[in-house]
């Protein structure tokens, strides 16, 4: 970069100061910076209930997020850099040295990853100094625009979203996060608490990383730096690296997956005779299964745009192979518009995974809608919050309240049918067609050999 010379940055994903390589790059030996964020109207869709397909459409509580993020991100021979530090690894590398292919489970990702190149450098968190923002001439400069001012209704009525956009909150939740080493040396994902609202059990940053505010090389450094200070930690998949390392692992998959997003011509994908069920699917994204424990994660989804990993699970597979029988695509697409983290690798992996339909594929093991949360939360306080229809119900009834005789209902002001739906589908029998269905389409897949054509599927339809 000559010296005197003005630097256009382009902020897409990394939306910070800190561990920034090309935002370094820009400032250095700049007279002037022209930070440029592009706010793509292919994105806003204010309507609540676009859901539809092909639309990239972000919620309000993600937009919000976004504008958050974009406070402090402001920013001729016009030199590009495009650095790759939005993950640990180049996707591209790893690929490269798996023969061209994207590895496709997790234990052979790590094999092929190692140790990222930059881990063993001591722990810094470099903050750019940027130079004065360049001379505009003419152009209006306008503040970051306010959520109304993009065409979303705000009401101010519901509950939104609790977690604020921005660098600062994300530097701020990691170092909350990593100041009980315990906490980090002994986490185990699978043993989180899915229910737990007011102290979640996991760190959530996810969002933060979606954005870009939080450096995922930084997180990975932070808690290295934990690790060294204590006598054991948790190794991966289960530990917090882990977690990092498996949001790598999706964003390889999704990078060298043609149609990943997609069951149709994704080579990775089980051709499964999902139906098209859109009374179903309603019911299901707009909380009115009758069954509570759905309907409240799908309530946290919509008011908070996040929910804990386990949550995720269990009304990812209700909705596809373990009761409502509905493509993945559609539940996609659903918390494409409505999670803050809402990451385009990382939500496809996951609904490919949870519906079976590529890395995991023992479709005999369902969550129960009833009893999974009730190991957690037997007092059902999760339900209570979040559907305070129920909120008077007895323990006894809170995960099955069609099971509550009418007086007891009458007593809770909630009668099953009239105030909060019954079931609309009886688990035991929608999840046994289901292993029947799931089990018709792989011996399909197998006897073609994942080529499944669109007469065969509708032949087991
Ligand atoms: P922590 O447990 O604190 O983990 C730290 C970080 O590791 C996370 O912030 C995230 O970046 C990464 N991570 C954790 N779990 C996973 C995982 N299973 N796959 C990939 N990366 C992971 N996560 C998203 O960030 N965006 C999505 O759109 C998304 N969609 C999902 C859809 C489904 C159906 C499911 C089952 C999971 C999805 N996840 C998604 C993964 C996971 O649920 C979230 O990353 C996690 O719950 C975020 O909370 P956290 O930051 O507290 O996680």
């Amino acid at each position: 970069m000559a010296s005197g010379s003005g630097s256009l940055m382009w902020f897409r994903k990394g939306l910070r100061i800190h561990d920034n390589p090309a935002l370094e790059y820009a400032s250095k030996a700049s007279s002037r910076l022209y930070p440029l964020f592009i706010i793509d109207p292919h994105y806003m869709k204010p309507d609540p209930n676009a859901f539809s397909p092909g639309s990239s459409s972000a919620g309000l509580n993600r937009i919000r997020f976004l504008l958050e993020s974009l406070v402090y991100a402001f920013a001729n021979g016009i030199e590009v850099i495009s650095p790759v530090s939005h993950t640990l690894f180049d996707p591209a590398d790893i690929i490269q040295k798996n023969g061209g292919r994207p590895p496709l489970s997790y234990q052979s990702f790590l094999k092929l990853a190692g140790k990222p190149a930059w881990a063993s450098s001591p722990l810094t968190i470099t903050f750019s100094s940027l130079p004065p923002v360049g001379d505009f001439g003419s152009c209006e400069i306008f503040d970051v625009p306010t959520v109304e001012e993009l065409g979303y209704e705000d009401t101010g009525q519901d509950e939104l979203t609790p977690f604020r956009g921005g660098e600062s909150e994300a530097l701020k939740r990691l170092r909350d996060s990593i100041s009980s080493k315990e906490w980090v040396a002994n986490f185990e994902k699978p043993k989180g608490d899915p229910s737990a609202f007011l102290k979640p059990a996991t760190t959530i940053l996810s969002p933060y990383l979606k954005f870009g505010c939080l450096s995922s090389r930084y997180f990975y450094q932070c808690v290295q730096d934990v690790y060294k200070n204590v006598k054991r930690h948790t190794s991966p998949p289960v530990s917090l690296v882990g977690q990092l390392l498996w949001r790598d692992f999706f964003y390889t998959v999704a990078f060298g997956t043609p149609n990943f997003d997609q069951m149709k011509n994704n080579r990775i994908c089980k051709q499964i005779p999902w139906n098209d069920d859109e009374e179903l699917l309603a019911a299901w994204r707009e909380a009115r299964t009758g069954y509570p424990w759905i309907d409240a994660i799908m309530v946290q989804l919509r008011k908070w745009g996040w929910m804990h990993h386990l949550a995720r699970h269990c009304v990812a597979c209700f909705l596809t192979r373990g009761d409502l029988f509905v493509h993945w695509e559609k539940g996609r697409y659903v918390f494409e518009r409505l999670l803050i983290d809402s990451d385009w690798a990382i939500n496809n992996g996951n609904w490919l995974w949870l519906s079976c339909s590529s890395f995991f594929y023992q479709y005999n093991r369902i969550y129960s809608p009833i009893s999974f949360g009730k190991k957690y939360d037997p007092n059902g306080n999760y339900i209570r919050h979040f559907l305070p229809v129920l909120k008077d119900m007895p323990k006894e009834y809170i995960y099955e309240p069609w099971t509550a005789p009418l007086s007891i209902q009458t007593k809770a002001k909630c009668i099953i049918g009239k105030d909060y739906p019954r079931p609309v589908v009886s688990h035991d029998s929608a999840s046994k067609e289901c292993k029947r269905r799931m089990g018709e389409a792989y011996a399909l897949n197998q006897r073609l050999n994942g080529s499944v054509s669109e007469e065969e599927l509708n032949g087991l339809r």
